[in-house]
């Protein structure tokens, strides 16, 4: 396999919890790939979350922001525990997350749902229904009902309140969420679904007029169906994989994006990507938290981090064939039967984090070794 030369620069935020665990195997992938291909990093490491608040006082230091600033993508680990329950509330771990994002404007969450065919009993849904699902679910971060104003909850005086929030999008909102939900369908299966409530909420249809417009001006060639965001809900379960790419508001996506993933049965399993405009580092973190739980234990499955690096080599690094080469070796170790707790299965053989990295790179340098 060929992979040209180029310096790529990335920030590490290991974390919190198992955050620092997880991202120690993706240091090896790193190294691997700096080892057997020509491809070279520009490695920055820093703190975020509650170990960023023990050794500076924020959960996301200045400094911090100005190195992701200047990166091509940022990968996190996880951040959060209860050692920050304390805190004040704009200082909390999670808080130092929702800083990068906003700071960074990052408005279009990338989850994906795979089911690797190893797992696929991990699944709640029958084997035939989940088999080789891919989905990839394009949700706006940044605008809509969380976000709305006027928002918050009245007395009436009445002895009654009234609690308000309220969904707002404008048309250059969804156009550039639709653009880059238009733009990833035809790196994939070429067909997206949009998702709203245009039946009830006039949000709802000015986005699918909005959706149409972009599409019949620059992506005719994609695949366009849409449908409302409760059908979709029900679709995902009745037949997951007549999706290829959903673009959908901020609270459906909320909904709609953790459904997926539990199709596949698995969070140490499940990476995530966030983007902004051409030219803003891309972020790239697992869905997972921080996990006190088994933190410190060897116990965290590394892929999800792993995977979410892959992410990285293709939307923000442009560097496609690497990211194949990760994510195949990750069927493959699956397929050999190698897991970590989290998704053992009878007649598997169980390791820890550090032993899943190594079997992972083991099964590259394999691929490499036949490649040559
Ligand atoms: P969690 O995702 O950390 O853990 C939920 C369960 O899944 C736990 O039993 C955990 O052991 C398991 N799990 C999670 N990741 C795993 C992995 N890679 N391998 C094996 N098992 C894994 O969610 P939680 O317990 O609700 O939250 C714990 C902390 O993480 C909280 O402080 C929360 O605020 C924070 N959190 C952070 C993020 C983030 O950093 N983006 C996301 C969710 C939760």
């Amino acid at each position: 396999m060929q992979l040209e030369t180029r310096n790529l620069k990335l920030t590490l935020l290991p974390g919190d919890g198992i955050g620092p665990e997880v991202m120690t195997e993706v240091k090896k992938v790193i190294g691997f790939l700096e080892d057997k291909s020509s491809l070279s990093f520009d490695l920055h490491e820093d703190d975020i979350g509650g170990a960023a608040y023990d050794r500076y006082g924020q959960p996301l230091a200045d400094q911090t922001l100005d190195t992701c600033r200047a990166s091509d993508a940022i990968i996190i680990g996880a951040v959060g525990g209860s050692k920050w329950d304390g805190v004040d509330y704009n200082l909390r771990p999670e808080a130092g997350l929702l800083r990068l994002r906003k700071e960074l404007d990052l408005f279009a969450n990338l989850r994906p749902a795979i089911v690797f065919d190893a797992l696929v009993d991990a699944s709640t849904l029958k084997p035939e229904i989940v088999k080789g699902l891919d989905i990839l679910i394009v949700r706006e971060l940044t605008g809509g009902v969380y976000f709305g104003e006027p928002r918050g909850i009245e007395d009436l005086g009445n002895g009654e309140k009234r609690g308000v929030n309220t969904q707002v999008y404008t048309s250059s909102e969804i156009q550039r969420i639709g653009r880059v939900a238009f733009d990833l369908a035809k790196k994939r299966g070429n067909h997206v679904t949009s998702c709203e409530k245009a039946n009830v909420m006039e949000s709802g249809k000015l986005w699918r007029e909005e959706i149409t417009m972009l599409h019949g001006k620059d992506f005719a060639d994609v695949k366009l169906d849409h449908m409302y965001a409760d059908n979709c809900a029900m679709q995902l379960l009745r037949n997951p994989s007549q999706f290829d790419v959903i673009v959908t508001d901020n609270l459906f996506g909320d909904i709609l994006s953790d459904e997926a993933a539990m199709l596949t049965g698995s969070l140490g399993m499940l990476p995530s990507a966030s983007l902004g405009a051409p030219g803003v580092p891309g972020l790239y973190e697992p869905v997972h938290g921080s996990a006190p739980d088994i933190a410190g234990q060897g116990k965290a499955n590394p892929l999800a981090t792993i995977l979410s690096f892959a992410m990285a080599l293709r939307y923000s690094l442009n560097e496609g064939a690497a990211a194949d080469m990760i994510e195949s070796a990750v069927q493959d170790v699956l397929n050999a039967g190698i897991r970590t707790a989290d998704i053992m299965a009878e007649g598997c053989t169980e390791v820890s984090t550090s032993a899943m990295g190594d079997a992972l790179i083991a099964q590259m340098d394999k691929t490499l070794q036949k490649a040559a």
